[in-house]
């Protein structure tokens, strides 16, 4: 064994990225390191912390850091394949309330510990195995009070693992009324967010990559609309990002596509939800919690969200753009029950869904059904079915189109 790393003053640091010098044993068929499930562990220490040791099948570049509300932990490796590590068998400590492990973005893994009290960082080392090349990262948790872990805690930025900061609200030039209108389809979750799971394995991150991807490709045929996605594989994008990508693209519509699932009562249909800051019902609270709090679960740093003047410019530009995003949604709705569905029984609801925050882009959240019905996963899974879902779909956007551009002409005269 070669020590490469001792245990570092942890202290100022909220970063380190490390790169190992490529070990010179052969590596096998893929350059992609594995989790070696059987010697990783998370394990109470003796003097009221907590240590990680991760195996892994070669070391790898990575960086720590902790951000606050909730407490996390947060580790970023150039890739890992995490197939075998169970989080159940894996969390041995109830210090830990949480963890999370997968794809972050294209090229990247994330491991996210939610910390059950404020923790710091003691040490943190890798070895390197010379033998078999074989990595063991080993992080050393101890107690600490909440205002030092508030103090210590943020995202360091790094250009390979963020995008530019977002910018907000531009004038835009006049379109052409003929030109093809840019929409921003948004397939929910990905990478270590799967979203909602069906105890079959099915994922609403797959489904609904596949979906966007189908939907996609029928309204670019149209030739009516050009399409832009906010991730194009299995990997995390926040919610941040997908409203920023939005913006920096140009992006006329923002379609998010999800599916649901609810553990009680039979619920069942397509839901079309528009932004609002009181949900339709008890129900919608809960699930724009519920994808907040994954997105923050999978390490979402938001310690820069809007000041108060901003909002008030972003409040006047909603006012604007709340109506067209209502009327969007009805026609999706309306489009979709001509199709045969099945729609909800109330399918258009309102909540205060973050992905759905961009002022002056009409935004709907779709939800095309509930994975825990089993006739609407049937359908989730059928490609005639999702076929039919789609060419909806594009009928609603066109029929919105035509009502919005004469609306709008209206309203300039
Ligand atoms: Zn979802």
């Amino acid at each position: 064994m070669r020590r490469l790393f001792l245990a570092l003053p942890v202290m100022l640091a909220a970063l380190w990225l490390m790169v190992l010098p490529v070990p010179a044993v052969a590596q096998g068929f893929t350059a992609l390191a594995r989790v070696m499930p059987q010697d990783s562990r998370l394990t109470v220490d003796g003097r009221g912390g907590v240590q990680l040791d991760l195996r892994l099948s070669q070391g790898v570049p990575y960086r720590i850091f902790t951000l606050d509300a909730p407490r996390r932990l947060v580790l970023d490796f150039q890739e890992v394949d995490w197939t075998g590590l169970s989080a159940q068998d894996f969390l041995a400590t109830s210090r830990v309330r949480n963890i999370r492990f997968g794809g972050y973005v294209p090229g990247w893994s994330r491991m996210v510990l939610e910390l059950a009290e404020p923790m710091e960082v003691a040490a943190a080392s890798m070895t390197i195995d010379t033998v078999s090349a074989a990595a063991a990262l080993t992080v050393q948790l101890v107690p600490t009070d909440a205002e030092a872990f508030a103090t210590a805690a943020g995202a360091p930025r790094d250009a390979r693992l963020d995008l530019p900061p977002p910018t907000v609200l531009q004038d835009r030039p006049p379109r052409d009324p003929e030109a093809p209108l840019v929409v921003m389809l948004d397939p929910g979750h990905g990478g270590l967010d799967p979203g909602a799971e069906t105890d079959g394995g099915v994922m609403e991150k797959e489904l609904m990559l596949d979906f966007a991807y189908d939907l996609g490709e029928r309204l670019v045929r149209s030739g009516a609309f050009e399409v832009l996605l906010t991730r194009e594989g299995d990997y995390f994008v926040s919610l941040e990002r997908r409203i920023a990508m939005a913006h920096q693209q140009g992006a006329d519509l923002f379609l998010s596509l999800h599916a649901d699932s609810v553990s009680e009562g039979m619920a069942h249909g397509t839901v079309v939800y528009t932004l609002s800051k009181e949900a339709s019902d008890v129900a919608s609270v809960k699930l724009a919690e519920r994808h907040d709090r994954a997105d923050l679960l999978s390490g979402s740093d938001l310690s820069n969200v809007d000041d108060e003047v901003t909002d008030v410019l972003l409040d006047l530009a909603r006012q604007e753009t709340h109506p067209r995003s209502t009327a969007l949604a009805q026609s999706v709705i309306e489009a979709l029950m001509e199709q045969g569905g099945p729609v909800n029984r109330r399918p258009l609801r309102s909540a205060g869904f973050s992905v759905l925050k961009s002022a002056d882009i009409p935004s709907i959240l779709i939800e095309l059904g509930f994975m825990s019905s089993p006739r609407d996963l049937e359908n989730l899974t059928n490609p005639a079915w999702r076929n039919k879902a789609a060419q909806a779909i594009l009928q609603g956007l066109l029929d919105w189109r035509e009502e919005d551009t004469a609306r709008r002409a209206l309203v300039r005269q």
